[in-house]
């Protein structure tokens, strides 16, 4: 039985989710989560992207300090996939100021160049040469951004699954269960648990009521035979993935922390 602890996809206001950070932070709660992270979409996304990261994380920050005592809050974005080559607009200067930043494919965000716009504005082909072109671009975003996780892999763009799990296990990133777009089939998500990816189960929540409901996700999981050990927000792995989380706010250090938030703030 598969017991998820944390929601680390729950979007807000910020994009376009309908619910404020407090409100998805409370939903948590009452879900009887341990950790939740707020990751709305990247500013690259023209309708959807978070238009103040000043504004967002500070938002962010106010509720973690509020509730610290009742559950963890992180911020997180979904960063979008922008090019063959794999960049995601995790945003400059900012990156650091991020407890859990990812990144997905998403239609219709900006692109460097043309290449790329025509690749992705319509990424239908089914194509051997089409998917390994995806794939590869995938697969070289996990290794070369500072992205935690790739969402929803396969979600309106056909990557070789078992592939791109190999990718990410040799990187030491996390696929995405993603319960909201259940793109994995039970056979991919075996091979892709056999060719050693690590998971996360996400709700990609945007709504409140929809904070920490990851039945569509647990389900095909276990079907599939996935092991909680092999989930990172698993109830037995809960404790050791906060403590990276913990880690990595604590590597980016007082003044770096202050430096880039500071900005958030209107400190100097
Ligand atoms: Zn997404
Ligand atoms: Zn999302």
């Amino acid at each position: 039985m598969i017991d998820i602890a944390g929601d680390f996809h729950t979007h807000t206001v910020h994009s376009h989710g309908t619910g404020s950070v407090e409100d998805n932070v409370k939903a948590a709660i009452d879900r009887g989560l341990a950790a939740v992270a707020i990751s709305d979409h990247g500013m690259a996304h023209p309708f959807y992207g978070i238009r103040s990261m000043e504004k967002y994380l500070r938002d962010i920050e106010d509720v973690r300090e509020r509730y610290a005592d009742q559950i963890r809050v992180y911020s997180g974005y979904e960063g979008n996939l922008q090019s063959l080559k794999g960049r995601v607009d995790l945003p400059e200067g900012w990156t650091d100021a991020i407890d859990f930043p990812f990144f997905g494919y998403h239609r219709m965000v900006r692109y460097p160049n043309p290449a790329d716009f025509f690749h992705f504005m319509m990424p239908k082909s089914h194509s051997d040469s089409a998917v390994e072109k995806n794939t590869r671009a995938v697969s070289a975003a996990l290794e070369k951004s500072p992205a935690m996780m790739v969402s929803h892999p396969g979600y309106g763009l056909p990557v070789d699954k078992t592939a791109l799990a190999r990718a990410a296990a040799a990187s030491g990133k996390a696929l995405e269960i993603n319960a909201k777009h259940p793109e994995f089939t039970v056979e991919e998500l075996r091979d892709a648990a056999r060719a050693g990816a690590k998971f996360i189960i996400g709700s990609d929540a945007h709504s409140p009521g929809r904070v920490g409901d990851f039945r569509a996700a647990i389900e095909k999981a276990e079907q599939a035979g996935i092991s909680p050990s092999q989930i990172l927000n698993s109830r037995e792995n809960i404790d050791s993935f906060l403590a990276s989380l913990e880690e990595r706010r604590r590597r980016r250090g007082p003044r770096q922390f202050r430096d880039v938030l500071g900005r958030a703030y209107g400190g100097s």
